[in-house]
């Protein structure tokens, strides 16, 4: 028997009132598909939100995570540890960019943001520097929901009413339909963008800028990959400027853009990274900040106290998420999963391939794609991306819809054929919905 839809539950982004009248629920979840309340499956094109990489019900995961809170539930992580902490962090670091060998846990990719924001805040201490203490990061930027995150965030509604509590100045967004619509993978325009970073740094003096942090490529705003040598600009002149550099990779990291970080796949490599989602394929909550050896050693070295940062959760490490992280880097290793979206002739090309064809579709006026990441960009009035969402749940597809797109992000081990059968389903529906 199904739960009544109550007021009892308050839902986190989510329009509570119109979500109640006509609730979309979901009972269960096996590989690419979701089996709602009243019994029809529905295709996962979004792995959740941008987090069941290995796909839904991994046994493999569900057993590690048995065994583990029976084997040690929980243990303090302030002054004590336990070995799968050590073992797991040497895991981690293995997938990271050359030099990012360190690694502070948190639960949420929110967490790992303003534990991000916090450890550069140290760094500066450490080297006596403790004046920088602006940041900055880009329109269209998501950066979780915590203070740090709401003050970074480029997305309106996410940032006014919350988030004027640090010094930051958003960079220009580089989503430029006008000249690069339908580009396939990176867009051609727009690494010029990058230049505005200097001219802050100039205006503020980089001498009171702790970090700049960025999305490589924006996903809850839309999808929206770097112009080519964009990237690489703005790490020149973080270098220029001696300024931290942080990529957040709660979304593209852990094989969404087909290596295991972004970083990785466009050989820029920052001195912090935020991950989360997939890191436990979303089967339980962590979150992460790899940071690099300068900041590491300049914090256990600088720190004025023995504590060399005071920030942790209580459940920092928590064994039962490390287990739940070691059982998903088996799967990803195993099934090659953290490259299959880069595979020459493979899966990343198929699905932009499939994405690309709707674009004769005559309300679609943009395509955008890395990876096994997707947008279809829509002419509407900002509400267009929910109605489709809507539409296509009914007809058996779980998207998401930003403003006057939809995203898509599959789990990894998506095939061929699941592909077509989202790509016809999206077409059915934009030509019933003209
Ligand atoms: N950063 C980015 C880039 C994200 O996409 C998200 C979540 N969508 C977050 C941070 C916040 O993660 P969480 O919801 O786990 O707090």
């Amino acid at each position: 028997m199904s739960q009544p839809i109550s007021d009892a539950f308050w839902m986190p982004f989510t329009a509570n009132r119109d979500f109640k009248q006509a609730p979309r629920m979901i009972k269960s979840a096996s590989g690419m598909m979701l089996t709602t309340n009243d019994g029809r499956e529905v295709i996962d094109a979004t792995a959740g939100l941008w987090c069941v990489n290995a796909g839904h019900g991994r046994r493999e995961i569900a057993d590690a995570v048995h065994e583990q809170l029976m084997t040690l539930d929980y243990s303090s992580i302030f002054n004590f540890a336990h070995d799968l902490g050590f073992a797991y962090a040497e895991r981690l670091v293995e997938h990271t960019p050359t030099g990012l060998d360190h690694v502070f846990f948190a639960n949420s990719g929110s967490e790992a943001v303003d534990t991000a924001l916090k450890i550069a805040m140290q760094y500066w201490n450490a080297r006596g520097e403790g004046q920088r203490k602006r940041f900055i990061s880009r329109q269209k930027g998501y950066h979780g929901v915590n203070f740090g995150g709401v003050a970074m965030s480029g997305l309106t509604n996410n940032h006014q009413p919350f988030g004027q509590w640090l010094m930051v100045d958003h960079l220009r967004h580089t989503l430029d339909i006008e000249r690069n619509a339908f580009s396939q993978g990176l867009p051609r325009y727009g690494a010029e963008w990058a230049d505005e970073l200097e001219e802050l740094l100039e205006f503020h003096g980089a001498e009171t800028v702790a970090a700049v942090i960025i999305e490589p490529i924006v996903g809850a705003g839309g999808v929206i990959p770097p112009p080519e040598g964009y990237l690489a600009k703005i790490r020149a002149i973080c270098d220029k400027y001696s300024v931290l550099l942080i990529f957040d990779e709660v979304i593209t990291g852990w094989g969404r853009a087909g290596s295991a970080f972004a970083a990785v796949e466009f050989g820029v490599t920052p001195d912090m990274i935020t991950s989360a989602k997939g890191i436990t394929n979303a089967s339980v909550p962590l979150s992460a900040v790899f940071v690099n050896d300068e900041i590491y050693q300049r914090c256990m070295q600088g720190a004025k106290s023995a504590v060399e940062l005071y920030h942790g959760y209580t459940y920092s490490c928590h064994p039962v998420a490390c287990a739940a992280g070691m059982a998903t880097l088996d799967i990803y290793e195993k099934e090659g999963l953290l490259t299959r979206a880069s595979e020459p002739g493979g899966i990343g090309e198929y699905w932009q391939r499939a994405l690309h064809s709707l674009a004769d579709i005559e309300q679609v006026i943009d395509v955008r794609n890395y990876g096994l990441m997707g947008a279809i960009q829509l002419r509407g009035d900002g509400t267009k991306g929910g109605q489709v969402m809507q539409q296509l749940w009914e007809s058996g597809v779980m998207v998401r819809g930003l403003g006057d797109s939809i995203a898509m992000s599959p789990p990894l081990i998506v095939e061929e054929p699941h592909i077509d059968l989202i790509v016809k389903k999206v077409r059915k529906v934009l030509h019933e919905s003209l």
